[in-house]
This record gives structure tokens, C-alpha cells and sequence, in this order.
């Protein structure tokens, strides 16, 4: 009763999402979603729940894009269902996850993710508690996870207000507890409840902030964005493969240039590639170009509905750092070439410390950097050798991508871009020429007396 009280008064911490300005339920005249717009299999999940007696809901991003005129990744259900109770209502449907149960009802390829209404906990916690303490109430989120709630709990414990609005699809209503749709209809990415809490409770949401900015070109509003340069090391603390999954959100969504350029703007670059981040303080230029050229190429891509891979994108991410690494080697005495190779593994192996980058793409991004200078070396047979290695495609793309940064290559990417599309007559020829080339240098090269330098420039 008295919790119920106190959040009828605004805290000078909470934010505006708290006062509702607009009435809870909106009616279906009064907003533009559909029923027709959503996924039939969602529609048929929600009506089969309220028909067993629950309430269920579509909810999260399918209802924020659809809001949006945008096309959903996916379904998600909420419901007051639990998940056994799910379960018992679909044939087609399995329980999926230990600490946090949820179902997934199946429609061939389709998932539909059914989550029961959860209680947050946040006014548990004291922003200001110490680390041991935060990884103590660590636990204690884990632990509570699954502590059910109601309808306006759930909201509640969601991250932004345009993420927590509910669509009845058999009413047509939105529920909407903390002002979503006015969020949306300003572009506002706003958190719910207390920023600082809600960024402790789970630093995730900074990026996860910064990837909706990207993606919906909102705006951050200003209490949300003001604690995330403060709170970026937080994530430090967060596994390594989880943030690998949410780079992989944030750089490969189709709004990567983007995304990266919130991502520095907020110092959340430096906790997710540090060694880059070094790179970047060191050659600005260069390295801005480079990874800027490697996303933007990769957004285009993926606007075409051409694959993309992460392997290229994170050989690009990381080569910047690479020569830094390879000096150091160098220094201690090692030849140059086990040095670039010794500072790749070792650069790799650090950097899967934050993002725990899977091995199906280490090993192709290693062969990009590898083939790198193997595709200076074309003499004999070596160029269609090249020419026919799995990763040729990726590699040639890699230099071009080098060379658009201000590598200097000496036109190895004209080269190769005219090798490919000769016959077999004028290949022989440029590979002739290259012979003569290097036989041309050799001979310059050959001791003779030289004639003393005259002039200033000595
Ligand atoms: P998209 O799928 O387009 O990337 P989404 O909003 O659906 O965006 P999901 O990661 O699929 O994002 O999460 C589904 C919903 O779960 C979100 O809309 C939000 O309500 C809630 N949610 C996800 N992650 C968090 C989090 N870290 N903290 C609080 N709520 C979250
Ligand atoms: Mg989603």
C-alpha cells in the first residue's frame, strides 16, 4: 500500500514515463496498428490464450515497429499465463530456458516466443551500492527472475517506454503504462524508472540504447543518455558471449555506420574493442576510414538483402590494431612475419575476452588477414592459385577495403581487379610483366658505385 502511494509521487529521480499523460488503454480509433499487420501465428497464440482464460498480449519490438511501418524480426507473447501453462495450451510448444522459463510455440519455421508477466525489482536496489554489493543483487535478479507479476508490472520491468506497449490483438487495444506511444510518436528513446538503476541492473540497455537510436533514428532523451559515458565500463562486466551476440545486433542490423558512430559518441566502443579503440587514438584518420568503409559497405549490403558475415566485418574492426601489436613483437627481436602472426593470435585471443567471437568465424577472419600479403606475391602460379582459394572473394574485398582507407598497395587492387577478368592470354601477360618487373628492380637494385649525392637534401 504504502509502495503503491509512493509511486504516485514523482521522485526526483523518476522520469516522466512514470506520469502518465496519455489514458493506459488506448483504443484501436485512436492508433494505427492492425490485426491484419500482424504475424497470423501471433494473432493465433494470443487468441488461443484469452480463449483458455489468460491474458495475452502481443508485445515489444513487433508492436514498437509495426507502430513504425516497420517490418518485425520476430513475435514475442506476453501473457498471465505461466509458462507450464503455456505449454499445456499448445501442442506445438516447448519450455525453453532455466532461470528465465519461457515458451516457444512452433508454426513450421516460425517461433513464437511466450513469456509469462514478470515482476521487476528495482525498487530493491540501491543505485548507489558498491560492486560487491551490485553483484550480490546480480544474483538476486537471477534468482527472481522468475517471480511472476500482473499487466502493468511486466511493463514496468521492460527497458524503454516504446518497448513496453501491449497489443490485444482480439480487442484492438494498446496498453500502454509509461507513455510508449508518445515515445514513439516523438522518436524518444526513453528508459523506464531511475536511468542510473535501470543501466546498473543490467549495462546491456546502454547499448541496447544506443542500437534502437541507431536503428529507428531516435532520439536519446537526455536523462537516459546523460549516465551512459559514466557507467560505460559497466559492461566489462558483462560475458564476453553475450556482448559478442549484442555487437553482432548492433554492427550488423543494417544501420552499423551508424550504431558505431553512437557507440563512440557514448565511449561504448572502447569496453567492446579496446585494442581498436587504441588504434583509433592513435591514427584517426585511418582507422575511422577503414572501419566506417567496412561498415558501410556492410549496410548496403544488407539493404540489397545480400549475406553478410561477421568474420569481414570483425577482420576490419581489428585490423587497425594489428600493427601496434606486431611493433611489440618486433621489438623483443621476432622476425616480421611470425611477429604479424604471433600479434593476430594474440589480438584475437584478447579480443574474444569481450566479445567472445565463435570459432566459425575466427578461422575465416585469420584467412583474410593471411591471404593479405599472399596477394602481393603473384608470381608463377600463384595468382590463379590465389585466384581459387575459398576466400579469394573476401581477402580481394579486404584490400580493396585497405586501399580505400589510404593504405598504399601500389595498385595490388587494380591488379588484381583486371587479373580477374582477363583470358587466359593476358593473365600470362601480367604475370610475365611482374616477372620483368622484379627483374627490372633486381637489376637496379645491383651494386654499383654511386655517384656522391649533390644538393640540399642530404
Ligand atoms: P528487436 O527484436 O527488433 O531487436 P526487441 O525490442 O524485440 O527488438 P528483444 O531483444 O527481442 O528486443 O526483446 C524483446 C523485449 O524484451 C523488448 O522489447 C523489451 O521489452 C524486453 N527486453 C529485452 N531485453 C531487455 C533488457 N535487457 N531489460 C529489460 N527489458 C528487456
Ligand atoms: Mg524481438
Amino acid at each position: 500500500m504504502i509502495r503503491k502511494l509512493l509511486k504516485r509521487i514523482p521522485s526526483p529521480f523518476s522520469r516522466p514515463a512514470h506520469r502518465r499523460t496519455t489514458p493506459a488503454i488506448i483504443p484501436a480509433s485512436q492508433h494505427s496498428l492492425k490485426r491484419s499487420q500482424i504475424s497470423r501465428n501471433a494473432v493465433t497464440v494470443v487468441e488461443r490464450l484469452q480463449q483458455a482464460g489468460y491474458q495475452a498480449f502481443a508485445v515489444g519490438g513487433c508492436v514498437r515497429d509495426l507502430l513504425l511501418d516497420l517490418d518485425p524480426k520476430d513475435y514475442d507473447v506476453a501473457t498471465s499465463a505461466t509458462p507450464e501453462q503455456v505449454r499445456a495450451t499448445f501442442r506445438n510448444s516447448r519450455l525453453i530456458g532455466r532461470r528465465f522459463k519461457l515458451a516457444h510455440v512452433f508454426f513450421g519455421r516460425e517461433i513464437i516466443e511466450v513469456a509469462t508477466f514478470r515482476a521487476g525489482h528495482a525498487d530493491d536496489r540501491d543505485a548507489s551500492q558498491g560492486r560487491e554489493q551490485s553483484l550480490q543483487s546480480e544474483s538476486g535478479r537471477l534468482l527472481r527472475d522468475n517471480v511472476y507479476g500482473s499487466l502493468e508490472e511486466d511493463a514496468q520491468r521492460r527497458d524503454f517506454t516504446i518497448n513496453a506497449l501491449y497489443y490485444d490483438v482480439c480487442k484492438g487495444t494498446i496498453h500502454d503504462y509509461v507513455n510508449g506511444v508518445q515515445d514513439i510518436r516523438n522518436a524518444r528513446v526513453r528508459l523506464i524508472g531511475n536511468p542510473v538503476q535501470r543501466y546498473q541492473e543490467d549495462p546491456v540497455r546502454m547499448l541496447r540504447a544506443i542500437r534502437f537510436a541507431a536503428k529507428l533514428d531516435f532520439e536519446i532523451e537526455p536523462h537516459t543518455a546523460a549516465p551512459i559515458t559514466e557507467l560505460a565500463d559497466l559492461l566489462h562486466d558483462i560475458p564476453a558471449a553475450r556482448l559478442f551476440d549484442e555487437v553482432l545486433k548492433l554492427l550488423l542490423g543494417g544501420q552499423g555506420e551508424r550504431t558505431f558512430d553512437l557507440l563512440l559518441e557514448y565511449d561504448l566502443f572502447a569496453p567492446l574493442f579496446p585494442d581498436t579503440d587504441e588504434a583509433i587514438d592513435e591514427r584517426p584518420d585511418y582507422t575511422l576510414q577503414l572501419i566506417r568503409q567496412a561498415l558501410r559497405n556492410t549496410d548496403q549490403r544488407i539493404s540489397e538483402g545480400r549475406p553478410v558475415t561477421p568474420a569481414f566485418l570483425f577482420a576490419a574492426l581489428l585490423w587497425p590494431a594489428l600493427p601496434q601489436r606486431t611493433r611489440e613483437l618486433e621489438q623483443q627481436g621476432i622476425p616480421q612475419i611470425p611477429a604479424q602472426q604471433q600479434a593476430a593470435h594474440e589480438l584475437l585471443a584478447e579480443q574474444c575476452r569481450h566479445t567472445a567471437i565463435p570459432k566459425r568465424f575466427t578461422l575465416p577472419l585469420r584467412e583474410i588477414w593471411d591471404m593479405q600479403p599472399r596477394l602481393e606475391r603473384r608470381n608463377g602460379r600463384r595468382a590463379d592459385q590465389l585466384l581459387e582459394h575459398p576466400r579469394f572473394r573476401a581477402a580481394y574485398d579486404f584490400l580493396l577495403l585497405r586501399e580505400a582507407a589510404g593504405e598504399q598497395t601500389d595498385g595490388l587492387g587494380d591488379w588484381w581487379t583486371q587479373y580477374q577478368d582477363a583470358n587466359p592470354e593476358l593473365r600470362r601477360r601480367m604475370v610475365q610483366q611482374l616477372s620483368n618487373g622484379d627483374a627490372a628492380r633486381k637489376r637496379s637494385r645491383a651494386p654499383r658505385k654511386r655517384k656522391p649525392r649533390s644538393g640540399a637534401a642530404q
